[in-house]
């Protein structure tokens, strides 16, 4: 039987080890996919410390995921071998539950699927998926590019494009890094007033490069007077990590004003009367379907929208993980396969 390289995690915290297994076969309604690229996401860590409930082991991560289908189990409708696709965060659904009976697959209540998670994912050769969950790479992005795009990307495009934000509007995105430096991207792209919002000066220069109209510094600024001398933010798009951050922005808020929260977050603290005298609102945004993923990719091939990456062989997966957790990464990290 032909043989496969799999970055699994054995265990709860345990190390990631590089083994052989069998390609396995597609079943009825999943496609086989010949891995080119797979993002490293933060949120891997849930599968490596243990952080997901009910998740079972050995577990191969990974769900920025792009290659070619290889291989299409009976009853696909749609796919052929030779397509080069992508798959995110949203792995697969019930289809019958309320929420997938409104289209609303990303929030199956019964059965949403998770690659990396609930089955084997990207930090492989193959990988089986469910045909739902696939997304169409056009031509003209590589699979490096696409792969982030189909975590990062889709929940900083697909967060932004349904925000309400109008051409011209007050755009703050806060935190450049892997989120956040594709959040500028899109919201530049979408024609929006974009300000980035970060620790220090260092990240300046490249937030002008990103197309960023407006730079605070979070460190010598108060970013909330900030954003209202530049008439309030419509959005303020949270790609940061700490709370205390998210809660320094929020009175920067216009009147109607909203803050999606993208990114894992510490507890925020908020005063509920500068809600409700401006109808203002935090909300959160999970990733979106595998159209809305096809929707990111289509959309960065036709503006420019790049992932900025770093790149590792995927047998140096530890060392790569490490990298993006470390948070020095420029500004994703991706693994390849060489196929
Ligand atoms: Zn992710
Ligand atoms: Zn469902």
């Amino acid at each position: 039987m032909p043989k496969m390289r799999s970055v699994q995690v054995a265990r709860p915290k345990g190390p990631f080890e590089l083994v052989e297994r069998d390609i396995p076969a597609p079943r009825a309604g999943t496609v086989r996919i010949k891995v080119q690229a797979c993002g490293i996401c933060h949120s891997d860590s849930f599968t490596k410390e243990g952080l997901f409930p009910g998740l079972q082991y050995p577990r191969v991560p990974g769900h920025e995921i792009a290659g070619i289908i290889d291989a299409v189990g009976s009853g696909v409708a749609g796919w052929t071998a030779g397509q080069r696709v992508g798959v995110g965060w949203h792995g697969g659904h019930c289809g019958y539950c309320d929420s997938c009976r409104r289209g609303d697959f990303v929030t199956c209540r019964i059965a949403p699927q998770i690659p990396g998670i609930t089955y084997d994912g990207g930090y492989a050769d193959y990988v089986i998926v469910p045909a739902e969950a696939l997304a169409l790479i056009p031509e003209g992005l590589s699979a490096v590019e696409a792969g982030p795009l189909m975590c990062a990307g889709i929940t900083t495009f697909n967060s932004l494009r349904h925000s309400g934000a109008k051409p011209g509007d007050v755009v703050a995105v806060l935190g450049i890094g892997g989120l956040g430096h594709l959040g500028v991207q899109f919201a530049v792209k979408m024609g929006f007033r974009t300000v980035a919002i970060a620790r220090g000066n260092a990240k300046a220069p490249l937030a002008a490069k990103l197309g960023a109209a407006h730079y605070i510094d979070s460190q010598t600024q108060d970013p909330a007077a900030e954003l209202l001398k530049l008439g309030g933010a419509r959005i303020i798009l949270a790609t940061a990590t700490s709370g205390k951050a998210l809660a320094a922005a929020l009175g920067g808020l216009d009147v109607d004003g909203k803050m999606i929260i993208v990114g894992a977050a510490d507890p925020l603290e908020v005063a509920p009367l500068h809600l409700i005298g401006g109808r203002r609102a935090i909300v959160g945004w999970p990733s979106g379907r595998s159209i809305d993923s096809q929707d990111t990719l289509g959309f960065s091939a036709l503006t420019g929208v790049r992932s900025m990456n770093e790149v590792f062989a995927l047998e140096r997966a530890p060392e790569a993980y490490e990298r993006m957790m470390s948070g020095k990464a420029r500004f994703r990290v991706v693994l390849t396969t060489g196929q």
